[in-house]
């Protein structure tokens, strides 16, 4: 293919697809990985998983062939645009990429990019793990307790921006037909309104729960809960719910059993290699993840709600600075912080990349790299642990020492180097 504006290293090779539905790779021993830095403190976090990641690619016999790509503030110097065409085609092209965040104005000015990429390359699926490291402070008494991982649905929900700004003309027919056609003559009330839609489908619905069930019988959890406010939203979260219960009975046997099952037939017993399904309406999950957080294990769930879930989990094990993430498709990965681009700290070399480096974990497990991905982990937990920590951190820690972005990563390095 060609690029505009990218260059492609000569030295790597591509990622091959064997089997797009099994999510089956050919991954070479120098791949060409797309990066985005991305914007705000993206210029601080992106070199540095950069250069851990390739450290620990180099310690387990490999290499990484970089491709920078482009979106925000750098792609509007270099294409005079926010999501240059070279971007999402790289991506599409090369099929594992990272990124780190990318800036939303609220309010007016453009729409998310982040949600542009996730919709235009179809990547539906959220997936975000929280799990403590060792030496991370935490708000909470026990934070190894949180071992949970959200299943996000990344393409619908109010995400989608289907909306209407209040005293426009398109408001104005939009509630027209929502009073006078539909009937709902009583539910908005007089003077300026901006309407939304929240589109929930049953084939976006079922595809992330599957993918979820899947993830927990394939790493040997007990739950998945399907994280929904279908009491009041009953036909698009209430069926969300009622669409996640229909995959796990009619599509996966004896592997999967609902709660009801659990308790009627079995009196709370869990059969060894069965995955429990379960629901919890959202405001009480937003409790239970801090009440009662080793009950649960895998979340699935809408756009919004693992918006607000994920980050309230990121808060047990050490905030954002911490939460890795990653964007699945079908045969495709695009791994990415949880946080955004705190723009108050961009450029000071002073954030934590540790989240961004975690995505490179998330990514590395699915190139079939583990002892790549453990290395780092193990990396990255020996440097917090020996209290080598930035600024977000460090303010927790009796006796921590204040490293910078770079620093931290130079750290993470050493002990990749020591650990191999
Ligand atoms: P944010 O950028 O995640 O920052 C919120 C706060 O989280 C920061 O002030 C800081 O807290 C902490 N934090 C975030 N990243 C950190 C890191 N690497 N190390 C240490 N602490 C970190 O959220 P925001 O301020 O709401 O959003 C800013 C912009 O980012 C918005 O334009 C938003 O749309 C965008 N955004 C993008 C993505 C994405 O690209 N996927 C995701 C979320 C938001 P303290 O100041 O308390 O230390």
């Amino acid at each position: 293919m060609e690029f505009d504006k990218i260059d492609v290293p000569d030295e790597g090779e591509p990622i091959e697809v064997i089997d797009e539905e099994a999510d089956e790779f050919e991954v070479p021993d120098t791949p060409i990985i797309p990066i985005l830095h991305g914007d705000g403190i993206g210029t601080d976090v992106g070199p540095a998983a950069q250069q851990v990641l390739e450290a620990a690619a180099n310690a387990t016999g490999r290499d990484i062939a970089w491709m920078r790509i482009y979106a925000g503030e750098t792609a509007r110097e270099m294409y005079d645009e926010n999501l240059p065409e070279d971007t999402v085609n790289a991506i599409e092209e090369f099929r594992v990429a990272i990124k780190g965040p990318l800036t939303t104005p609220v309010g007016a000015g453009f729409r998310s990019l982040n949600v542009a990429l996730r919709k235009t390359l179809d990547f539906y699926a959220n997936v975000r793990p929280t799990y403590h490291l060792d030496g991370v402070p935490s708000p909470v008494s026990e934070p190894k307790q949180m071992d949970m991982v959200t299943f996000r649905e990344n393409t619908e929900d109010v995400y989608a921006g289907i909306e209407w700004e209040a005293g426009t003309d398109e408001v104005e027919e939009v509630r027209e037909f929502v009073e006078d056609d539909m009937g709902f003559d009583d539910t908005i009330h007089s003077g300026d309104v901006g309407i939304g839609v929240k589109p929930i489908t049953e084939f976006g619905s079922k595809r992330l729960i599957r993918r979820a069930i899947d993830y927990a019988l394939e790493h040997d959890r007990d739950s998945v809960t399907l994280v929904h406010k279908g009491n009041i939203m009953k036909f698009t979260e209430g069926q969300f719910r009622d669409w996640g219960y229909e995959v796990a009975q009619e599509e996966y046997g004896d592997e999967v059993i609902t709660e009801d099952t659990l308790w009627e037939e079995r009196d709370g017993e869990q059969p060894d290699d069965a995955v429990v399904v379960n629901d919890r309406i959202a405001d009480n999950m937003l409790q239970q993840v801090l009440t009662r957080t080793d009950e649960y294990d895998v979340l699935a769930t809408m756009n919004l709600n693992g918006d607000y879930i994920s980050d309230a989990c990121g808060a047990q094990i050490g905030g954002l600075g911490i939460a890795p993430g990653a964007n699945f498709g079908d045969a495709r990965c695009l791994a990415e912080p949880v946080h955004g681009s705190a723009p108050k700290y961009a450029g000071q070399d002073k954030v934590n990349p540790t989240a961004m480096i975690l995505s490179g974990v998330l990514m590395f497990d699915y190139m079939g790299w583990g002892d790549a991905a453990q290395l780092v982990k193990d990396a990255v937990e020996e440097t917090i642990s020996s209290k080598q920590v930035t600024y977000d951190l460090e303010r927790q820690i009796e006796g921590g020492e204040k490293l910078a972005t770079s620093e931290f990563a130079e750290a993470v390095v050493e002990n990749i180097e020591k650990l191999s």
